[in-house]
């Protein structure tokens, strides 16, 4: 994730976390944005499904320092990386 990304993401963490942060897990209060995008796949019935249509959805992570317990967000709502169209079968 470039600077500009994760300045962009904290902002809107900022924004729109106004629920209380502490940690589901350990009560504990310190976040870090990881950095770099993740991606979940479409489950395909447990087959990997390399250039086909499957859906993949874009996130990024938000790690308690104390207990590891992650936040996932959709990058794509956040506005850190652009939805694609689906492209067409080569
Ligand atoms: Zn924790």
């Amino acid at each position: 994730m470039s600077p500009e990304m994760q300045q962009k993401a904290l902002a809107w963490l900022e924004e729109k976390w106004v629920a209380d942060r502490v940690c589901p897990i350990c009560n504990a209060r310190t976040w870090s944005v990881q950095n770099g995008i993740a991606e979940l796949r479409e489950f395909s019935g447990g087959d990997l499904i390399v250039g086909g249509q499957q859906g993949i959805y874009p996130a990024y992570l938000v790690m308690c320092k104390n207990c590891g317990y992650m936040h996932l967000f959709n990058a794509i709502a956040a506005g850190l990386v652009e939805k694609s169209e689906p492209r067409a079968e080569r």
